[in-house]
């Protein structure tokens, strides 16, 4: 976000620190025309726009509501499918090998098949390992407290199997953060939203979004610019899936 942030006001774009999106505007026609923005300060104001992209991570769903995108009351079917982008709160812990026996350097991000991943993190034996829950093991995301015992119960024993050495490792830090997770099919929904067509969609990643940046922000430049995308195809991950029924899922994800 700090690199897209100090990009935008390269191009003249506000960036606001503190304050929230809190409700939309719609013109007489009714098409959206500006964002209410609570300033942080006690006062709101209005972000008159012609396009707007969504963005908005992990609370991208709950900002499209704003919008009555998902409304029961809405007339038009489309309009009445919810952005399905919810906050699910992940653990990365960080631990160390004391540089004993640990795996090498050309160590490899390393996802075993019940979806523990550990990486190298730098040179120093340093490396950062995480799994998301089941399901029915969701924590709640009211904090960002961390699950020390997560790591001792569910983690460890799979790290310990898969890297001998890792049975002696302590964790150093952790920290906690929200998956903006697509409760559809776990994938990112990137386009026009089929109501609103000054609406870019740019959310649902899931957890795998940042590797995914440089394409999603030059289709969602094209599709503003030029009208389509002209680079790559991603027009199967519209919201029109979403509307359709249409999941489109992955395997492998973590
Ligand atoms: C623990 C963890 C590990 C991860 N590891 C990886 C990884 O290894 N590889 C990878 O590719 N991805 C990873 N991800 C996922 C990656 O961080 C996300 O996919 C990516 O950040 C999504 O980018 P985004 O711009 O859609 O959302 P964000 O980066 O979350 O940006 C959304 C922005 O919208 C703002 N916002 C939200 N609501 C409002 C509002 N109402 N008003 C104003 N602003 C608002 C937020 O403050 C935030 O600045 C990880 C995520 C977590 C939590």
């Amino acid at each position: 976000m700090g690199f897209k942030q100090t990009r935008a006001r390269s191009f003249g774009g506000q960036v606001g620190q503190r304050r929230k999106w809190v409700g939309f505007e719609w013109n007489a026609a009714g098409a959206l025309s500006g964002a209410v923005v609570d300033a942080g300060d006690g006062t709101q104001h209005t972000v008159k726009f012609d396009t707007c992209v969504l963005a908005a991570g992990a609370h991208s769903g709950q900002v499209a509501s704003l919008a009555n995108i998902g409304s029961t009351q809405a007339k038009e079917a489309s309009l009445r499918v919810p952005l399905p982008v919810e906050p699910r709160k992940r653990y990365v812990y960080v631990f160390s090998t004391q540089g004993d026996n640990g795996p090498g350097l050309a160590t490899p991000l390393t996802v075993d098949p019940d979806g523990t991943y550990f990486r190298r993190d730098g040179l120093g034996g340093n490396f950062l390992c995480g799994r998301s829950p089941c399901d029915d093991e969701e924590p709640d995301c009211d904090t960002l407290d961390v699950d020390h015992g997560y790591f001792d119960t569910d983690i460890w024993p799979t790290l310990a199997n898969r890297v001998p050495c890792f049975e002696a490792v302590k964790v150093q830090s952790s920290w906690a953060g929200y998956y903006e997770h697509n409760t559809f099919d776990a994938n990112g929904i990137i386009g026009r939203h089929p109501h609103y067509s000054n609406l870019f969609i740019a959310a649902g990643f899931s957890g795998h979004g940042i590797q995914q940046t440089p394409a999603v922000g030059r289709a969602i430049s094209e599709l503003i610019l030029e009208g389509r995308l002209t680079t790559l195809d991603l027009s199967r991950m519209s919201f029109d899936r979403i509307v359709k029924q249409q999941p489109m899922f992955e395997v492998n994800i973590v």
